[in-house]
């Protein structure tokens, strides 16, 4: 059971996730294992963690230390409103914690230098405080509870802000520090989204990553469902924040989630869904304000009515990179090398079409782009276009039934389109525009597909 930000925001929310749990385990079956719990930090501490690292960059030091110290009162007050017989020692843990950010922080703001790995240390105090008082406030509340500490069992590779996950090696320790708790009746709690390496350094699995932990966690203890709590009702036909009245999707295949999660649903990270394809765990995503709602099953067969699209995402701000090289284009060998400019500099490109002189990639991940048009420069024209984005429409559906792609394409008919694509899953099509006219396009393609009859 992984609880979001907002699902642990405040003592409220806390008591709202201690209710979910209880009912979770009162209507188990007698020898079924106690859910493990994971949580996120609580809402908004990562991006003000992230502003608090910026100034460290600054040499703010003072300004990092206050706006920490707030950060800590926050902490402190969440925890004493959730405990009663733990307070005394959950709030010292939650203090001690918090010292020790506030001497990091201040010894990288007399240095002015955040390095990733320095990044991830001072992201990840969010979760472990999150999680101790949640394990505290469960246990206070009469439910067998222990705080795991996540770093000790997700063991990463050192990419430092996108870890990987060695899976074996996270198998072992799921099997050795989680799993005899769950067996015990005895509710385990971790941090979602941290890590560390095989040395023991601390890792964060890239933001939005809680889900990706707790499908991770779910993989290694072979659970019989993934459930992911949240402030929606459930992965929704488009973005609520961009398309006023989306609708909830009953039912979703595991490759339909994949490719809503990658193109933009935020409702669950990108990854989540590997370990949970890898083992066939459904996964379920559940609104915690509304736990009576059945909310959305991600299953590998999935499937939306007859003649349906299942739901529509957007990824917003990539760059369009067009490269042209009237010489080489055809030659054999061009792909590989325009490609291998874009894997030495770890950058995924997302969609990609050609023509017979030119092929367009576009890259969310833009930080390295520069280095990238410096070496594609070698041998052929670049040309950049920024503030770009990429809707996706999804539905397996799309497969038998040719009329989507038109009804689609009709239904942006007045938007410049800047590159359409369907992959061979036929599972997608993708269109490429600018930035502004998204708000535009996704409502035109939602009255299309989900507002009639
Ligand atoms: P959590 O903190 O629980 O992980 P997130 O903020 O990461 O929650 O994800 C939930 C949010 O995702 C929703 O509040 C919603 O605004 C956004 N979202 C974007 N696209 C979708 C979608 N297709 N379906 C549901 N939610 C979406
Ligand atoms: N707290 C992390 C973030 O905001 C991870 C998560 O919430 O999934 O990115
Ligand atoms: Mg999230």
């Amino acid at each position: 059971m992984k609880f979001g930000g907002t699902s642990v925001a405040d003592p409220e929310a806390i008591k709202r996730l201690i209710g979910i749990v209880r009912h979770q385990l009162e209507s188990q079956k007698g020898g079924d294992d106690a859910p493990v719990v994971v949580v996120s930090a609580l809402a908004k501490v990562t991006d003000q963690l992230v502003q608090v690292a910026r100034l460290a960059e600054d040499g703010e030091a003072d300004r990092a230390a206050d706006a920490l110290r707030a950060l800590l009162d926050r902490h402190v007050a969440v925890a004493s409103a959730v405990t009663s017989e733990s307070r005394a020692e959950t709030v010292a843990k939650v203090r001690q914690e918090f010292e020790e950010l506030i001497g990091l922080v201040h010894a990288l703001a007399v240095l002015r230098e955040v390095s990733p790995r320095s990044l991830d240390a001072v992201l990840a105090a969010g979760e472990v405080v999150s999680s101790r008082i949640v394990a505290a406030a469960i246990a206070d509340h009469r439910i067998e509870s222990v705080w795991v500490d996540a770093r000790g069992v997700i063991v990463t590779d050192s990419e430092y802000n996108a870890a990987v996950p060695d899976m074996l090696e996270t198998a072992d320790r799921t099997r050795d520090r989680v799993a005899p708790h769950a067996s015990r009746c005895r509710v385990a709690v971790l941090g979602g989204f941290i890590g560390s390496t095989s040395n023991g350094v601390t890792t964060t699995l890239g933001r939005g990553g809680s889900d990706y932990s707790a499908a991770i966690f779910g993989a290694c203890l072979g659970v019989d469902e993934i459930q992911i709590w949240t402030d929606v009702d459930g992965m929704l036909t488009a973005d609520p924040r961009i398309v006023p009245q989306p609708r909830v999707v009953p039912q979703l295949s595991f490759a339909e989630a994949s490719e809503l999660a990658y193109f933009g649903a935020k409702v669950l990270h990108p990854s989540t869904i590997l370990p949970a394809v890898d083992r066939n765990i459904p996964v379920r995503i559940l609104n915690a304000r509304r736990p009576d709602q059945p909310g959305t099953r991600i299953t590998a067969d999935g499937g939306a009515a007859d003649g349906q699209l299942t739901a529509i995402a957007c990824k917003r701000d990539v760059t369009v990179v067009d490269i042209t090289s009237t010489r080489m284009l055809m030659a054999h060998g061009f792909l590989r090398r325009l490609f291998e400019v874009f894997e030495r500099f770890k950058t995924p490109v997302d969609v990609v079409t050609t023509s017979e002189v030119s092929v367009s990639v576009t890259v969310d991940d833009a930080r390295r782009l520069d280095a990238i048009v410096d070496n594609l420069r070698n041998f052929a024209q670049v040309n950049c276009e920024r503030e770009m984005a990429i809707i996706c429409a999804v539905g397996e559906n799309l497969r038998t039934d040719p009329t989507l792609f038109g009804r689609a394409v009709t239904a942006l008919d007045r938007v410049p389109l800047r590159l359409v694509s369907q992959a061979a899953s036929r599972r997608n099509i993708t269109f490429v525009l600018r930035d502004g006219d998204v708000p535009h396009a996704m409502t035109r393609l939602h009255q299309q597909f989900f507002e009639r009859r």
